[in-house]
This record gives structure tokens, C-alpha cells and sequence, in this order.
């Protein structure tokens, strides 16, 4: 087993990102309870770990016996009443501030008291969300990047109360999973999103504006600025509800209408075009 300084995980939300947050746990020896309050989630989220566990035996990274052992670390269910034993929580569900600070007050009645709730948000502010616990000091933001497993960075996120032993824990933890952490104080977006997304919110005016076609806007970002890969297929990727809902908080959190999420994302997210997750986004996928 790797270093990993927590034996026992609990992943709230089974989606694109708690997922693979439940395999790189794994991965690197943990035991990890995957939770989401939807049962087809946690069979979707499941799948993808096994697809991903079964790339990186085809392109013999690790064995299938590796795979076998990291997939069998892995449980799922539905009550967020087991995360009781476990010692850190990672919550990775919608990007909804009513909706996390629902679940960290519901985390924080049941979870041990030296547990440290953790939060994937892109963009909602840690301070807010810890102040819905009576642990502030022990909730922090582990913000892991897209696709996990594959992604190095960790935007590691202090709340106003957050302590320097929580941080420190979830610094060496970040670490013992291969990563590399990066500190970030709390404001809105904190730094990859402020910068990113306002670069595809520009991408998607680009696009409605007529400026360029989609595959003109991601080639000029791709071969003209070195992007391996263009702000639309980025956005299909990341889940085009999750930019809205980031560029949301950016335009609110910031008080600036620099930030207003284009009309064209707005369309797309009400037709229910979210990107790779349902299959039709900018692009369409198989
Ligand atoms: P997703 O929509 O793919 O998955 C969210 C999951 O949470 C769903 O399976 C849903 O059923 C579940 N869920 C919703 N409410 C719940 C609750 N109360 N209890 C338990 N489960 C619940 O979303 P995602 O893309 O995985 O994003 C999750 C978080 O990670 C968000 O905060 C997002 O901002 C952040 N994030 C996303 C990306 C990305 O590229 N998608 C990157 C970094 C961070």
C-alpha cells in the first residue's frame, strides 16, 4: 500500500468526478465507500471505474490483477449514514450551494468527530459551506481535475477557519495519491476556474456570435495557443451544466457582469445538452 494517510474514505456523489476520486482512493490503497443518492449513478460511476481500470491494463500500466484489487477496495451505496467509520470525506455531488451545504450539515451530525469533510466544488465558497458544520476548522476544498486518475493537480482550498492541521493532513494526502497540490485561498472560482471558465464562456459567445465555427474556435486554441484541446471540447467534457453553474457563482461571487454565462450555455443546459455525459454537447458522441 502507498502512503496514503487515510485508510478509510467515504465519496459522496458517484458522478463524472466522484468516481474517479473513489479510484485513484483505491489506488493507492484505501478503502473507499462510493455513495450517491441515485442507484443508476452508482452503477454508471462503477462502470467507469472498471472502464478505466481496463484501459490501464490494455496499455499495461498496471495488471489485472492490480485492477482486481482496486476495484475490490471499492463499495458503494446509498446512505449517507455509513460514512460514520470513515476518517475522510470527499463530497463531489452538484455543483449547487443549497445542495452542499445540505449535505456537509447532514455529514457533520454523522461523521466522527476527527473526521475531515472535504469538498471537490469548482467554484462555491469553502467558508460557506464549513459554516453549515460545527467543524469549520475541518473542512477544506480538495479540488481534483478532470479526468482524475490522469490529472496531477489538486487545488487545495482553505476556508476562513480551515486549521493549518487540516490543510497539512490534506496537503500529505494529496501527495500520498500522487498528486500535486496546490494552496488556493477562498474566493470565488478560486484559481483554475476563474481562469478557465471565463476562457469557454468566451468560446461559447465565439460560437454564437457566428465568429468561427466550433471546430475553427478549438483548432485556434489548440494549434495557435497550445491547448491540447479546444475550450468546446473541454466544455462537452467538464459537463456544460457544471460551466453554467460555475459562471453562475463567478458572476454572483464577484459582483461583476464580466462574468455573465453566455445565452447560447444557457440554451444548451435547458435542451438538456450537457456534453460527453448525455451523449450531445457541441459535438455529438457515440
Ligand atoms: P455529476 O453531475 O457528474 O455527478 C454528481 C453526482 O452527485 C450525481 O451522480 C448525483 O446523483 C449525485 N448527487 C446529487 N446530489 C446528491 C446528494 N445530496 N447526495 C448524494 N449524491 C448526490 O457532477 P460532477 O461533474 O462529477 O461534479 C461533481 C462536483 O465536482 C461538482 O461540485 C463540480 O463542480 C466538481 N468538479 C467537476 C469537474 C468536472 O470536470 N466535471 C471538475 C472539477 C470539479
Amino acid at each position: 500500500m502507498t502512503a496514503t494517510a487515510f485508510q478509510k474514505v467515504a465519496v459522496v456523489g458517484a458522478g463524472t468526478m466522484g468516481s474517479g476520486i473513489a479510484q485513484v482512493f483505491a489506488a493507492a490503497g484505501s478503502d473507499v465507500l462510493l455513495l450517491d443518492s441515485a442507484e443508476e449513478a452508482l452503477a454508471r460511476g462503477v462502470a467507469s471505474i472498471e472502464k478505466s481500470l481496463g484501459r490501464l491494463v490494455k496499455k499495461a500500466k498496471i495488471t489485472a490483477e492490480d485492477a482486481e484489487r482496486v476495484r475490490g477496495r471499492i463499495r458503494t451505496g446509498t446512505a449517507l449514514q455509513d460514512v460514520s467509520d470513515e476518517r475522510l470525506v470527499v463530497e463531489a455531488i452538484v455543483e449547487q450551494r443549497e445542495a452542499k451545504t445540505a449535505a456537509f450539515a447532514a455529514l457533520d451530525e454523522i461523521a466522527s468527530e476527527a473526521t475531515i469533510l472535504t469538498t471537490n466544488t469548482s467554484s462555491i465558497s469553502i467558508t460557506e459551506i464549513a459554516a453549515a458544520t460545527q467543524r469549520p476548522d475541518k473542512v477544506i476544498g480538495m479540488h481534483f481535475m478532470n479526468p482524475v486518475p490522469i490529472m496531477k493537480l489538486v487545488e487545495i482550498v482553505r476556508g476562513h477557519e480551515t486549521s493549518d492541521a487540516t490543510t497539512q493532513a490534506v496537503v500529505e494526502c494529496a501527495e500520498a495519491l500522487g498528486k500535486t497540490p496546490v494552496e488556493a485561498h477562498d474566493y470565488p472560482g478560486f484559481v483554475s476556474n476563474r481562469l478557465l471558465m471565463p476562457m469557454i464562456n468566451e468560446a461559447v459567445f465565439c460560437l454564437m456570435e457566428g465568429v468561427a465555427t466550433r471546430e475553427g474556435i478549438d483548432t485556434v486554441m489548440k494549434l495557435g495557443m497550445a491547448h491540447p484541446m479546444g475550450p468546446l471540447t473541454l466544455a462537452d467534457l467538464i459537463g456544460l451544466d457544471v460551466c453554467l453553474d460555475i459562471m453562475t457563482v463567478l458572476q454572483g461571487g464577484l459582483g461583476d457582469d464580466k462574468y455573465r454565462p453566455c445565452p447560447l450555455l444557457r440554451r444548451m443546459v435547458a435542451a438538456g445538452r450537457l456534453g460527453r455525459k448525455t451523449g450531445h454537447g457541441f459535438y455529438d458522441y457515440e
